[in-house]
Formats: structure tokens, sequence, C-alpha cells
């Protein structure tokens, strides 16, 4: 066990457990199967699995499926899959349908104690008569109906006796309350629907706020941690718990949730995302899912440290994007191996190269020596990146110019002779010459080129697409109602590149692409004849954040 307090939720636990208030830290990561789940959600798994890790504990991935309209075994996988990927293991999985049973038990019981009752005022009713934040509701006319006419109508809600919103289960609390979730909360609704576990065993289902205490006493959950939107729904944790016949009564604990610049974030608004085919699935490389995330090449480490990094606490805020690839960038700069791909190719040919078969060997990491080397074909027709040679280079150009020399990475110093156009003008192929005695690693030439840059031979070089993102969406803070204006129509790209062979040949999934930034094997589409590449992101790095 290692205590870390570094927040105040592990402050509050430590204490817990010091004033052996609690035995056990057992905590709970309750996701509805609505959907993927993004990276908001990571912020909470890295908090309730981190915590019971640290603190010799458990938690339970709890399935919080009251909702059967919405929900489906797919999500439901993905969500193991996910939390599995950032890697933590759960006890169970359980699911809010494991005890739809008990929980009706407890439903009746509130009504027995004339602490619930069944109200038959249609929702536009229900709505009306709540009040506002500065006025008192007005009490249901049925909020006075009998024990034993509300057992009645409860067990025929059970039975299928009523048509969907006929008549719901109420709380029987206060209308005046200045908390208006404690003006008499619906408890439970009918839903004709099948449920993903439950089938047609139901037709009446309970409400999140009457599922997740009870749920949470029934596993002997120590710490109830979620956002802060469920403050104000406290009061009413507590006020089921306390009015129930049960004898554990779990402390909610809340904390802001993640937002991040340049996205939404909510399962709803990314299904529509994927539901109107603006992206290409819930692991599109561009969704702030997991599962996106993951496919765009974010190692889960990143993505645990960037969690770290942004801490818990009170105070909402978003964060800026940058800051998570900034994570990203430094977990894949010691990660990611090296290798070469030239993403808009430009010939090279070299006029006075008379080798055959040369190889060249290159470190896979030059920091790491222990990653071995691979080798790389050299010949007399390569390739460069187009933007590595200017006819008209602007000060302090560093790279390839009419008569101008540069090395290539790994190889030979080069000297541009000639620039050979087409009827349209635009630069076809560079004729140059090598020079031979200037092989890197036995460079005798004496000649100090200013520049260095990346290369592919063609004899070996394999076509790949590339594909280069840009943000999803072009506003730093989409609204949620008009955020399908704010997505940037540009968000991808695809480049028709060159890559060495020994990438496609590589079990690696990440590399390096020297000087463009970070790429991952795309793992949907890659085919070993037609590799497909995802860049990760750039190697640009300006972020410098304030804390370490
Ligand atoms: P969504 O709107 O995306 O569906 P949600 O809060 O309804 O979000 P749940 O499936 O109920 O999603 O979430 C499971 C847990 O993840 C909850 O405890 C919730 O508080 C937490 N969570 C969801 N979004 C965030 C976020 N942005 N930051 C931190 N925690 C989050
Ligand atoms: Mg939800």
């Amino acid at each position: 066990m290692t205590e870390d307090l570094r927040d105040f939720i592990r402050h509050r636990i430590r204490d817990d457990l010091r004033a052996d208030a609690v035995e056990r830290v057992v905590t709970r990561f309750p996701p509805e199967p609505n959907g993927f789940l993004h990276i908001g959600h990571a912020k909470s798994i890295c908090l309730n699995f981190g915590v019971a890790q640290e603190f010799g504990g458990a938690t339970f991935l709890r399935y919080d499926d009251t909702n059967p309209l919405r929900e489906s075994e797919e999500f439901v996988e993905s969500i193991q899959r996910d939390i599995a990927w950032l890697g933590f293991g759960w006890e169970g999985p359980t699911f809010a349908s494991d005890y739809f049973e008990q929980l009706y038990d407890f439903a009746e019981q509130l009504i027995e104690r004339g602490k619930a009752f069944v109200c038959s005022l249609p929702a536009s009713g229900i709505r009306s008569t709540r009040g506002t934040l500065t006025e008192p509701g007005t009490d249901s006319p049925y909020r006075n109906r009998s024990v034993a006419e509300n057992l009645d109508l409860f067990r025929r809600m059970r039975a299928g006796e009523f048509a969907d919103g006929a008549h719901v289960l109420r709380a029987r609390i206060d209308m005046a309350s200045p908390n208006v979730n404690m003006r008499d909360p619906v408890l439970y609704r009918i839903r004709h629907a099948n449920h993903h576990r439950t089938g047609d065993d139901w037709c009446i289902y309970p409400m999140y706020d009457f599922t997740h205490c009870i749920c949470d006493a029934l596993e002997g959950i120590s710490h109830s941690l979620c956002t802060l939107e469920f403050e104000d729904h406290r009061p009413l944790y507590d006020w089921v718990l306390d009015n129930i016949a049960i004898n554990y009564h779990p402390p909610q604990i809340e904390f802001s949730r993640l937002g991040l610049e340049y996205t939404v974030m909510s399962k709803r608004l990314f299904s529509a995302l994927v539901e109107g085919g603006h992206v290409t699935g819930w692991d599109d490389p561009r969704m702030p899912t997991l599962a996106g995330m993951r496919r765009r090449g974010y190692p889960p480490t990143a993505i645990r440290e960037f969690c770290r990094r942004i801490g818990v606490t009170k105070a909402d805020g978003t964060i800026e994007y940058e800051f998570l690839e900034f994570c990203v960038r430094r977990d894949l700069e010691t990660g990611a191996v090296r290798a070469m791909a030239v993403l808009d190719p430009l010939r090279v040919v070299l006029t006075n190269y008379e080798g055959e078969g040369e190889m060249l060997p290159a470190p896979w990491h030059p920091q790491q020596p222990d990653r071995g080397m691979r080798e790389m074909t050299f010949s007399a027709t390569l390739y460069i990146e187009r933007e590595d040679f200017s006819e008209n280079p602007p000060p302090k150009y560093r790279r390839l110019t009419p008569g101008g020399m540069v090395r290539l990475r790994y190889a030979y110093i080069i000297v541009c002779e000639e620039v050979v156009k087409n009827g349209a003008g635009e630069i076809e192929e560079l004729r140059c010459r090598y020079v031979g005695e200037s092989k890197s690693g036995s460079d005798t030439s004496g000649l100090k080129p200013r520049g260095v840059i990346h290369w592919v031979d063609a004899a070996s070089a394999i076509p790949a697409d590339v594909r280069l993102f840009e943000r999803l969406f072009h506003d730093p803070r989409p609204g949620s109602d008009d955020f399908i204006d704010a997505l940037n129509p540009n968000s991808m790209g695809v480049a028709r590149a060159v890559v060495e062979p020994a990438i496609v040949a590589s079990d690696d999934e990440c590399f390096q692409f020297e000087r463009t930034g970070y790429f991952v094997k795309d793992n949907r589409d890659y085919r070993g004849d037609a590799p497909v590449f995802n860049r990760t992101v750039s190697l640009r790095d300006s972020y410098k954040p304030d804390k370490s």
C-alpha cells in the first residue's frame, strides 16, 4: 500500500481508514451502457480504480442499466475493453438490473412507510407543479392516496396493466424544499421496453437517484465518488438510504468533471455524431472516446499520466487539448521507435551512384541502443519530402536548394545539380550527385552540410495512406445545442506517402516518422499490402505545462 495524498479525496479516505470509519476501501465505476467511454470517464476510472489500488481495496464495475431504450450489449462490451486497455481490473461486473427485485422490494417498503405514492399526473403535470428555484412546488392531488391503494397500483404497474406514462411512483418528501430534487422526485416509471439483460421481465424501471444509492449500499461501497452535478442530489441519496431498511450508508463525495477544449464530452452527443455519419464510428481516431484515442495511437499510459497531472478537485475547468497532446508526446518520445516515411514524395535521382544492393544500418531508437537496428536499402532513386527542397529558399533555410547540399540521414551527402520540371512548371524530379566518401559513420569528405533530411529508397518504398488530423471541432468550446455546426470540415486529410519497408515488417505499432510526427498503424484498416497510418500527434512541442 502506497499512501499518496495528492487530493482531497485521498486525504478523506486516509482519515476514514485511520478513524476506523471504514474497514476496506471499495469504490465503483458506474457507467450507463449507452455509448463508448470518453476521456472524461478516464478521469473517473483513474480516480476510482486508482484509490482502491493505492489503499489496498477493490473497485466494482457496475453498469447503471436502468434506461432500456438507450442501452446495449455492444456498449457493455466496449466499456470493459476500454477499462482493461487503460490497465485496470474490476470486481464484477455487476449491473443495476441485477438488483431490480431488491430495488422493487425497497420501493414497496417506502410505500408501506408512507414515504412513496403512485402519482397519476402526466409528465407535463409533474413538471408544471414542481415550482421553480424561487417558488415552492404544489402537492400532487394523488399525494394522499392510502398505503393500500398505492401498493395495489404499484403492483399493477409492475404487472403491466398500464401504458407508459400512466403512473409513476414518487417519493413523498417535501414539495416546498429549496432543493428541487427533493420535491417528491420520481422513483419508478413505466416503460414497456425490452431490456438488454432482463428482456421483458420488467415494464417498470427505477430512476437513477433511487437505484444508485441502494446499489452502492448493497455492494458495500466505502466511498461513492461522483461528479459535481450530483451534489444537489446528495440529500436524495441520503434520504433514500435513511428511509429504507438497510444497515449500511455510503458517503457520496463529489469532484469536478473533466472538460477538454475543442470537444464536447458526452456519450449522448457523441452518439449523435456517430448516428449522423459525421465520424466513421465510435472509434474514429478523431473522437475523444477511449476507443478513438486507442486507434489514434494514444498510449494508455499517457492517458493515465494526463489524469494524474490534472488532478482531482472541486473546481470546474476546461483543460487545453495541447496538454493532453503534451502527455502523449512525452510518452511516445521514449516509447515509439523511429523510422522514415515521406508524406509528400519528390523523386531524387543520383546521377553518379552505381552501387547495388547497399544496406545502411539505422537505429530503431538513437537514445535506446537496446532496441536494435534495422537496415535501410539505398539506391540511385530516392524520395525526399517535397518541402525539403526550395528553389528560392528563405533566409536560414537548412534543406536542399539548387546547387546546395544536404545530408540524407544515416546515408550520404547529396548535392542538387538539376531541377526537372513538367510542362506545367511543376518540379518532377531532382537530379543530384552523391558524395561517396560522406557515408554516415565513416565520413571523410570534410563537407559540412547545414541540414539533415529524411528519405526513403524508391527501390523498396511501400506506398501507404497516411491520415493527418486536425481538431474535430473548430470551436474551442462547442455548445451542446449547436455542436454539429462547430465541426471542423477539414478534420481529416489523407497523404499518399511512401514508407520504408521495415515499418511494415515490424511488430511495433507506434512510430516516430522522423521529422513528421508520431504515427500508428491503423488496427482496423491496416492491410499488409496497403498500409494505413494515423498521425497520433505532431512533433511540434511548444506547449509548456506549468505543473509537472
Ligand atoms: P455522459 O453524458 O457522457 O453519458 P455520464 O456522466 O452520464 O456522462 P455515466 O456513464 O453515467 O456518464 O458515467 C459514469 C461515471 O463517469 C460517472 O460516475 C460520471 O460521473 C463519470 N464521468 C462522466 N463524465 C465525466 C467527466 N467528463 N469527468 C469526470 N467524470 C466523468
Ligand atoms: Mg448518463
